[in-house]
């Protein structure tokens, strides 16, 4: 089979970027207006949006202090301490989220005038991510109250929960990390719309996070705006949880059936979902997982043009058991939905935080399952005579990456993380009335280890 234009278009930006340069740092921005704050891609740590900014240039939302900062950096060919992802899989010699992302066109196509830039300028970015409001109905295992309503409100009634430093803590999440709540006027949503007009025609990838955004009204305003104003170059892209009610559903697949339908150049919906079954439920609390998978079916069935359906497998400690499984029904979806274009995706960035979650606390056991489900993946690759029905080059080279990040945490001392994955989902565990051992039975003798650990210090 040949190599697809997409791992072709990284490679060339392997050679082409030197060092340290990524052209996301320019061209992508995630924008969190609960709490004023940014990064470029979604990978460095957050930083404060300077609120004395944008009353007079809303474009500040984007171009902080702090990230020219970074694109200086970048430029003087020196690698910025924040982008530590792409650098750690870089030391792996594995191509790195700047390559895939640099290469892809909405970034590609200003590489010379980035590449010539001073660092100072101000950009209006291509590719834009936005959380409106923290409004969730779900208590995700690695989320927290910045994200989502219902851990605010779990929190504020019982309180962090107990690893060694105290999760999720109430009083972290007060004074300017307190996100405004959604009812309340929140100058940094203002300024987003005092954007909007200028940002609008420059946009190629437009993508609504949480929260849930089907729960929130400026997600509805963004599609009137759009259904007045059609884009043939828009890529408009929402995440969702797809646990909505249903009232909420049938609201916004009536939106979906109006904007798929020549008004928009493709919509992507992302759908989260880190493993299968019960066990998905387990790190997703409030999940129901057989409603998520049917209103999958019911978008790819009721929404069939313009259209493809993301999952986003965020590969942490509690994924590996059923990821086969939840791979062999995305193989199920794509066999049965794309026919003339792939409408069924999946990517598999890997959870740092809490570390606790990370797939680097697990042992080499799980390293060889992992690598048995890229194997799984490799015999059933997509092929000329059956497109769209296999796995691509691509997806296995970053499930590749993952395992090879997490064969690196090997070496490294993971007793404090088991002892506080053992304190946190135990604790879970109480609050929520779950079982983790009747969920993860095969994972016995590893929840053992981590109850050692934390009965020892
Ligand atoms: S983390 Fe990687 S992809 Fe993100 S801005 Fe930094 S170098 Fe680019």
């Amino acid at each position: 089979m040949s190599k697809s234009d997409f791992l072709s278009r990284a490679e060339q930006m392997h050679s082409d970027l030197g060092p340290a340069l990524c052209l996301a740092k320019w061209k992508q921005v995630s924008l969190h207006l609960p709490t004023g704050l940014n990064n470029s891609c979604y990978h460095p740590p957050l930083h404060r949006i300077p609120i004395e900014d944008i009353g007079r240039n809303p474009g500040a939302l984007h171009n902080t202090p702090h990230k020219k900062e970074q694109r200086n950096l970048m430029l003087a060919g020196v690698k910025p301490a924040e982008c530590s992802y792409c650098w750690n899989m870089e030391a792996h010699d594995k191509l790195s989220d700047r390559h895939y992302r640099s290469g892809e066109p909405w970034a590609a196509v200003d590489f010379d005038k980035i590449k010539n830039s001073t660092g100072d300028e101000d950009v209006i970015p291509s590719y834009v991510e936005v959380n409106f409001n923290n409004v969730c109905n779900l208590a995700c295992s690695y989320c927290s109250p910045q994200f989502s309503s219902t851990w605010q409100q779990e929190t504020d009634r019982h309180g962090a929960y107990p690893t060694l430093v105290p999760h999720n803590a109430p009083e972290h999440f007060s004074g300017d990390r307190k996100p405004i709540p959604a009812r309340q006027h929140n100058p940094y949503v203002e300024a987003f719309w005092d954007w909007w007009p200028t940002l609008y025609p420059e946009l190629e990838h437009f993508r609504m996070t949480g929260g849930e955004p089907l729960l929130d009204r400026n997600t509805y305003r963004v599609f009137d705006y759009v259904l007045a104003n059609p884009s043939a170059k828009l890529h408009l892209n929402v995440t969702s949880n797809f646990s909505v009610d249903e009232k909420s559903w049938q609201k916004y697949l009536a939106y979906m059936k109006q904007l798929c339908n020549g008004r928009i150049e493709h919509f992507m919906q992302y759908v989260s979902l880190d493993a299968w079954g019960a066990q998905a439920e387990y790190i997703r609390h409030g999940l129901d997982f057989d409603l998520l998978w049917d209103r999958v079916n019911q978008f790819l069935t009721q929404v069939p043009s313009y259209s493809s359906l993301t999952f986003i497998i965020t590969m942490n400690n509690l994924s590996v058991s059923s990821l086969a499984q939840l791979l062999a029904g995305i193989l199920e979806l794509r066999k049965k939905h794309s026919t003339t274009y792939q409408r069924v995706w999946f990517d598999t960035p890997v959870l740092r935080e809490p570390a606790w979650q990370s797939l680097q606390t697990l042992g080499e056991s799980y390293a060889v399952r992992l690598d048995a489900v890229k194997n799984y993946m490799s015999a059933h690759l997509e092929t000329p005579a059956a497109p769209f029905k296999g796995f691509k080059d691509y997806e296995v080279a970053r499930l590749d990456r993952d395992i090879a990040w997490m064969r690196s945490g090997q070496d490294l001392d993971q007793s404090q993380h088991l002892a506080d994955f053992y304190r946190f989902f135990s604790e879970a565990d109480h609050r929520h009335g779950t079982n983790f051992l009747q969920v993860f039975p095969e994972m016995r003798s590893w929840w053992a280890e981590c109850e050692y650990h934390a009965r020892q210090t």
